[in-house]
């Protein structure tokens, strides 16, 4: 039992991943779920109090029997922000975008419950606080401050204007409760003066905090998945990147790519030309990968002059076509170096992709690949060979 519980939260971190490094279209997605869920709530919470007698004595049921359909209404709106980033991510890619859309529609249309339940009740300052922080965490900074601000504004005009009388307070609540007493202006101002420079403080110095902590974070999670030579992934992250990839198309269905290139004769160059114009070597051959592969595609130093190319979606002959350009752009690369000397590279490549085997374990995807590898370097060098799995 335990062990198939952690095998279900392994399943389920793997499938989740590190939420600091999810796409933006994700983070929008999170979003618009959480706020779908909170107002479905929220229509839970008018549906069953319209169902107790003793609620018509604190409760404007009238006003809640017509507010009902704008909370499904906008619990339906939340739905669909939760499925539509993922179509535009297809269809545009990735953008801060989303994450300003869906804080500005958190802020906005929270602003529009506030203003039912009362702008200056106990929920509405915990959320004014407690979500900025929380989002200084997750999202796009800017995004968070932007919809913090317009919101922070409405709730002012919204509590002013009702404080003037020039609309109600808490329209849910009958007027004459606790719940649904309107404010005097000094009572506003009050609330504010006291509030507002808490607020304040309380926002900035997470708001400071967390932006020096986020800073750090990505820094480290730089350092700790990059090769520093090549500036590549290293080879613990691309081994990971391949575990990924392998799970999701064993889970979804497309298909895979493994690229596995070693640079021919290389101890040769560092033996004619020293260490140090190995090392551009290196960095010319990485450069000169990275410019054929696609957005997707993920390329990493397996080894010393070792790397492995993951071709997510594609299939045996457009992997081909991929390696093959690939061996193309490391044979015209020329590296010269300071002193005037040129150095040539070629690759030899082996290629496995996983049709037809999907749930094939990673090792023994290397293992093949690698022995492709092995026949490239045999039959000649600067080569692919491909592993065809079906056959
Ligand atoms: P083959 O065509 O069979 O692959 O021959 P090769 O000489 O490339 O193969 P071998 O594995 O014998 O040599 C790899 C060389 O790569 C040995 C090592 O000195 C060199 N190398 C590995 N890492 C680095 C590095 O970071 N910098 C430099 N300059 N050289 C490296
Ligand atoms: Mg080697
Ligand atoms: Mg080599």
């Amino acid at each position: 039992m335990l062990v198939s519980i952690s095998r279900v939260l392994k399943r389920l971190n793997r499938l989740i991943g590190n939420p600091l490094e999810w796409t933006s279209s994700a983070k929008a997605m999170l979003l618009g779920a959480l706020t779908c869920l909170m107002y479905l709530q929220y229509a839970l919470w008018g549906e069953l109090l319209l169902r107790f007698n003793e609620s018509v004595y604190w409760l404007d049921t009238e006003h809640v029997i017509a507010q009902l359909p704008y909370f499904y209404a906008l619990s339906l709106c939340s739905f669909f922000l939760t499925i539509l980033p993922p179509i535009l991510n297809k269809m545009f890619g990735d953008s801060y975008l989303y994450e300003y859309g869906a804080t500005l529609y958190f802020g906005l249309s929270l602003s529009y419950f506030s203003f039912q339940i009362g702008t200056l009740s106990l929920p509405v300052g915990a959320v004014l606080v407690g979500a900025p922080v929380v989002g200084f965490i997750f999202f796009n900074r800017k995004a968070v401050v932007l919809a913090l601000l317009l919101s922070l504004a409405i709730q002012v005009i919204l509590s002013l204007g009702s404080a003037c009388n020039f609309w109600g307070y808490a329209p849910m609540f009958d007027a004459n409760t606790e719940w649904g007493n309107a404010p005097t202006p000094f009572k506003v101002f009050q609330m504010y003066f006291f509030t507002l420079p808490y607020m304040i403080v309380l926002i900035s110095i997470s708001y400071l905090v967390l932006r020096r902590w986020r800073d750090r974070e990505e820094k480290v999670r730089h350092l700790s998945v990059t090769d520093p030579l090549t500036g590549l992934f290293n080879r613990r992250s691309i081994l990971l990147h391949l575990e990924q990839e392998q799970f999701r198309s064993r889970n979804k269905g497309p298909v895979m790519s493994l690229l596995m290139v070693d640079l021919d004769h290389f101890k040769l160059i560092n033996d004619e030309k020293g260490h140090e114009a190995g090392d551009y070597a290196l960095i010319a051959a990485a450069d000169a990968l990275q410019k054929c592969l696609r957005q997707n595609d993920r390329v990493g130093r397996y080894g010393g002059e070792e790397f492995l190319i993951i071709l997510p979606g594609t299939n045996l002959e457009g992997a081909k076509y991929i390696a093959e350009r690939c061996r193309q752009q490391l044979e015209k690369t020329n590296v010269v170096l300071s002193n005037g000397g040129q150095i040539k590279l070629t690759g030899s490549f082996g290629l496995i992709c996983n049709e037809g085997n999907v749930h094939m374990q990673v090792d023994e995807l290397l293992r093949r690949v690698d022995k492709a590898l092995y026949l490239a370097k045999h039959q000649g060098r600067n080569q692919i060979v491909s592993v065809d799995l079906v056959s």
